[in-house]
């Protein structure tokens, strides 16, 4: 069996003998980057189908066509866990979107609280690095990344089933962790550098499917504190 190098994300059906046109970029980074030739393999997945090997039937600088061979791996679908967070610096805030990736959410939600550095996102570029990280670690799943919505709208339709941990830098300190918690159902939630207003915090702390929780003696920054609160949650409930 040939080896196949490249791992792809496309946006098409795969099944047993499924054909799968590329896009423009696509195409160079096969042909023109990463030099494969006709009969070459390459690992497919579109978050739905699972994983499939997938050989070469048709190369060209600005096109080309792949042909599925066999499913080499099911789709995986992570813990129904959201990672709740307000956007940061531009560097940071991909770091968020790429660990969140990696780690197993299942939807990323950046969020506008009264203290977010900034009032818009690019969600196709944040959108495109969660793609690039489940195409890097082998995940047949991509989160989805939504648009970035305001703090009150999110708790005025937050989901009656979903819990809610609430990472508050005011707990430092304390030792307040998950305890006996439970549900399928979760959302992390993840506050600015400037942290949470006194006003959210009060909301946050009268919500009732809200786990206030410390991250430790010490403030993270916030991608830091996205990356400890993903490693709490997965290894008390999640798929690690
Ligand atoms: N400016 C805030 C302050 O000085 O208190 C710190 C905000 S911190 C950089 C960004 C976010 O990370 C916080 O809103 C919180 O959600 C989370 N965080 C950081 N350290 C934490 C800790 N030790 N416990 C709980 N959450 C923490």
């Amino acid at each position: 069996m040939k080896d196949a190098k490249v791992r792809l994300y496309v946006d098409h059906p795969l099944g047993d003998g499924q054909s799968v046109p590329l896009e423009r970029d696509q195409a160079h980074y096969l042909f023109g980057v990463m030099r494969l030739a006709l009969g070459a393999h390459v690992l497919l997945f579109n978050g739905k189908d699972g994983e499939w090997r997938a050989e070469v039937i048709k190369a060209g600088k600005r096109a080309g066509e792949l042909a599925c061979v066999e499913q080499t791996k099911p789709l995986q679908m992570p813990p129904d866990l959201w990672l709740i967070f307000a956007p940061i610096k531009k560097a940071r805030t991909d770091f968020i979107v790429e660990k969140a990736a990696e780690m197993g959410a299942a939807r990323i939600l950046p969020i506008q609280t009264e203290f977010t550095n900034s009032d818009r996102i690019r969600q196709d570029r944040l959108q495109a690095h969660a793609v690039e990280a489940a195409e890097q670690c082998g995940g047949t799943y991509v989160p989805e990344v939504a648009d970035l919505k305001k703090f009150e709208r999110l708790l005025a339709d937050w989901p009656e089933d979903r819990q809610l941990m609430f990472c508050d830098e005011a707990e430092i300190g304390t030792a307040k962790a998950l305890g006996a918690a439970s549900g399928e159902k979760w959302a992390i939630l993840i506050g600015p550098e400037g942290g949470f207003s006194p006003a959210e915090r009060k909301r946050l702390h009268a919500h009732p499917q809200a786990h206030v929780v410390s991250l430790g003696p010490r403030i993270l920054r916030a991608d830091t504190a996205a990356v400890a609160a993903l490693t709490i949650w997965q290894q008390k409930f999640g798929d690690w």
